[in-house]
């Protein structure tokens, strides 16, 4: 027989509130929210947080202006209007009772492109047995689904967060940080963070950097500017190796190439016999934790500008060089012997009946912002599923459920509870 709903406990409420979850996930990821366009999403997000949940519910755009002056800010080519940063808090009732925690998840989802090589629709969030397809559902509407559900599925036990408890659904992970960062600098603060980054439930203590610059070639002269191009493609597959050679945090040990610069994009040309005119290669370069992003500019300028005083025209026509988007630097959480991580690690131990790990994540995340500027410690912890930013991008709703638990199980934990 059914045990009686009164009598679940949260984690039994979280198998409960399953079908619900599901259902959730598949209606957030049926909403397109690409970066620079999350407000449908977040729309839903708040009226969620405010009326199913009770929230009190705070709504604002990361201001450009006031954030320039930090050392975490990322200078941007767009503006924030189609992207409101979404708060849900709680205030704890009996805050002598345990610390105050920070969920957090990015709304913002790559573009689905090329589109025509998927199997169903990227918008369509079609489930198949165990996983569930589309653009971002696996990075991360799978994890912000989770960290709602932990919390519903506290509630529906009869219980609150002792302490003060938020949800956070930024925005602009994916092109620089800047929502998180924002959420941060208005003074939504708390003594921890978890972030259900889809990296798989291993706690992440290190992360790499990276940033962002678009090499530009332009000319009137009758020259192959793409031609010019390429040549910088083999400058920075050399610089590539160059990074990867050099003495590298421990955390990155074990990692065979760590850092990527990836070419992201290449333009040039608008008719098969025409000489082009123009060519644009726009790049991503991953950066050790203990590196100035600063200095990393500086390097990359450099090679660019020696490679091209070995060609004739370069040397006379240097491309111009912009850095956009992303200025991260990595990060290395030192001490993973705390109560945070204890935490963590006991109710994952109890949920999972697996030990727990840590991992090294060789790419960015909002994480590093807790972590450097504010002193929170914050990790990644969240589900798995593959193909992220890739084409038929999938989530394992099974780890989304054990996470949930999880995340349900830590919020009670460090939270303390009031019924
Ligand atoms: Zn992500």
């Amino acid at each position: 027989m059914e045990k009686q709903k009164h009598m679940l406990t949260t984690e039994e409420w979280v198998d409960h509130l399953w079908e619900e979850e599901k259902t959730f996930l598949q209606e957030i990821g049926r909403i397109p929210s690409e970066s620079g366009n999350e407000k449908r999403l977040q729309l839903f997000l708040a009226d969620y947080l405010e009326n199913e949940l009770g929230m009190e519910t705070a709504w604002f755009t990361p201001d450009i202006k006031k954030l320039s002056r930090h050392p975490g800010f990322s200078p941007v080519e767009w503006g924030y209007e189609g992207s409101p940063n979404v708060i849900g808090t709680v205030r704890g009732k009996a805050p002598s009772k345990g610390k105050s925690l920070i969920f957090q998840g990015h709304v913002d989802v790559v573009s689905p492109d090329p589109v025509s090589m998927w199997s169903c629709d990227p918008w369509g969030a079609l489930q198949k047995d165990n996983k569930m397809y589309a653009r971002g559902i696996l990075d991360m509407k799978a994890g912000v689904t989770a960290m709602i559900f932990a919390y519903k599925a506290l509630q529906a036990a009869g219980c609150e967060p002792a302490s003060d408890f938020m949800i956070q659904c930024v925005v602009d992970e994916e092109r620089t940080g800047n929502g998180a960062l924002a959420a941060l600098e208005e003074g939504y603060t708390a003594d921890a963070a978890l972030i259900p980054e889809p990296f798989g439930q291993n706690a992440s203590t290190a992360q790499l950097g990276s940033i962002w610059f678009r090499i530009t070639l332009e000319t009137a002269e009758e020259v192959n500017v793409a031609e010019k191009g390429m040549l910088f493609m083999q400058t920075l597959e050399a610089y590539e190796n160059e990074i990867n050679q050099r003495r590298r945090p421990a955390s990155f040990s074990d990692h065979e190439k760590p850092v990527e610069v990836c070419i992201g994009t290449f333009n040039s040309g608008d008719f098969p016999s025409n000489v082009p005119k123009k060519a644009v290669l726009e790049c991503r370069c991953g950066v050790f934790p203990g590196h100035d992003p600063a200095d990393m500019k500086e390097e990359v300028k450099e090679r660019i500008l020696t490679a091209a005083r070995k060609d004739s025209w370069l040397q006379q026509h240097p491309p111009d060089i912009t850095f956009f988007g992303f200025h991260a630097e990595g990060m290395e959480i030192e001490n993973d012997q705390t109560h945070f991580f204890h935490t963590l690690d006991d109710v994952h131990e109890k949920v999972t009946n697996t030990p727990a790990g840590r991992q090294a994540l060789p790419v960015t995340t909002d994480a590093r912002f807790f972590n450097l500027y504010y002193d929170i410690p914050a990790v990644c912890y969240g589900p798995d599923g593959g193909n992220i930013h890739g084409v038929d991008e999938w989530v394992d709703l099974d780890t989304m459920k054990e996470v949930t638990k999880v995340y349900a199980a830590f919020l009670a934990d460090w939270c303390g509870v009031v019924k």
